[in-house]
């Protein structure tokens, strides 16, 4: 295997991180990139107020998700492991002895690799890795960067490759620390990578998560779910505003419940049993052991106690798993968004989506009908809510249609 090594203060991680990994990735057929965020970084101070070493761990683990390259780009923790400064030949030792049979490729912008020779054990560093240096100011900086390469080959016996990228991003992790704390958006942090930031009030931001915009409510939401869960978690909110706007519902509470409905969705079952116990949020025996219906009752739990949110918007939440005989219409209208939002493709979701805009009731009869023969078909327990929501709508349904 060919093993990309990527590391840095990430201190956050943002596009010109990312857009350079990602085409390193490529352009060197890397079988695996791993970003490592250094635990003390040897040749930069940190600020006064930093993040944590492990904050900047999770921000790059967020980062990496984001790529959507799946297992071949992911975040390891291995310097936070270590005391002292995290030399890169200590942790080149560390990664040549956990895969000793692949090659390691060692990646780097220009301002790092132009000092490479008064880095801690150069030659130990252009033993164990092969050495890819890419420009982060497009190509006006490529001799340059050959004439080091041919130093270091000279010097280290160094295997340095330069690589011209197609894109590059000018800009800095200082420069964003400095705009967060004055309060701007920064274009090239990652949407879920800000959320990370506001929900840890990192870099001075102070945001008041009980009154956020709905771009940062956003923002929070998609950092706290893989990123494969992202286009679901968009599509409900806009399916929900549109319903909502159809039959005449809160279209801020709409939106408001279609952002944080999964946001726990990722939870360990031990993480949902504490938000439960945390706020008091009674359970039944089929909830207790299983994290599918527990997401919706602690992601209601969060939206009411960490953002803030209205009674209307936790039981839509709340109930947007089972559902629950006698509906409210906005609890209805995100069960069928959750159901039938744009990136969803089964038998019948055609006619699901006509009947949500123009019979909303006989809509969740069918949705509550699918939900009950799939779970039959699975083998598995039907929660009485979702059963009883089906006969409550089979017996009182009253057919509520676009007039
Ligand atoms: P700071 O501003 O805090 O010094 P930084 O933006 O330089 O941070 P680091 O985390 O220190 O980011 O950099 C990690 C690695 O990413 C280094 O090899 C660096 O050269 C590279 N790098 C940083 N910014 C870019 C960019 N815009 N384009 C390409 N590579 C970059």
């Amino acid at each position: 295997m060919k093993i990309g090594i990527f590391g840095g203060t990430f201190s956050p991680p943002h596009l010109g991180h990312l857009t350079s990994a990602a085409q390193a990735v490529e352009k060197l057929r890397l079988d695996k990139l791993l970003l490592v965020p250094a635990g003390t970084p040897p040749h930069k101070e940190l600020p006064p107020g930093s993040p944590t070493a492990r904050q900047r761990f999770e921000m790059a683990a967020i980062a990496a998700d984001g790529l959507r390259m799946g297992d071949r780009v992911q975040a390891d923790d291995l310097e936070l492991c270590r005391e002292g400064k995290s030399f890169t030949a200590d942790t080149l030792a560390l990664l040549h002895e956990r895969y000793p049979q692949d090659a390691l490729w060692l990646l780097m912008g220009s301002d790092m690799f132009i000092s490479l020779q008064n880095w801690y054990h150069p030659e130990q560093i252009c033993a164990l890795a092969h050495l890819a240096v890419f420009s982060r100011h497009g190509a006006q900086d490529l001799p340059q960067l050959q004439t080091q390469a041919d130093h270091l080959k000279e010097t280290f016996g160094a295997r340095a490759t330069v690589l011209e990228l197609s894109e590059t991003v000018e800009v800095s992790s200082t420069r964003l620390r400095e705009e967060l704390a004055r309060g701007e958006r920064p274009a090239e942090l990652t949407d879920p990578v800000y959320g990370y930031i506001l929900r840890n009030g990192l870099y001075g931001t102070r945001a008041d998560l009980k009154h956020l915009t709905d771009e940062e409510l956003r923002c929070c939401s998609l950092s706290m779910v893989y990123a494969k869960r992202h286009a679901h978690i968009r599509g409900v909110e806009e399916e929900a505003v549109r319903l909502a706007r159809h039959w005449g519902a809160d279209e801020a509470d709409a939106r408001h419940a279609g952002i944080l409905h999964d946001c726990t969705k990722y939870l360990s079952l031990a993480e949902h049993l504490a938000i439960c116990k945390e706020y008091n949020v009674p359970l039944d025996e089929l909830e207790q052991v299983s994290e599918k219906l527990l997401h919706s009752k602690t992601g209601a739990a969060l939206a009411r106690h960490l953002y803030g949110q209205n009674e209307q918007v936790y039981w839509a939440i709340y109930w947007h798993t089972t559902g629950r005989p006698d509906m409210t219409l906005l609890e209805k209208l995100i069960y069928l968004a959750d159901y039938m939002e744009p990136n969803r493709d089964f038998d019948g979701v055609e006619e699901l989506r006509r009947l949500c805009y123009e019979d909303l009731d006989a809509a969740l009869t069918l949705a509550f009908t699918m939900s009950v023969e799939e779970l039959k078909e699975r083998g598995k327990d039907i929660h009485p809510n979702t059963q009883g929501a089906l006969d409550w709508m089979l017996t009182h349904g009253k057919g509520q249609s676009c007039q």
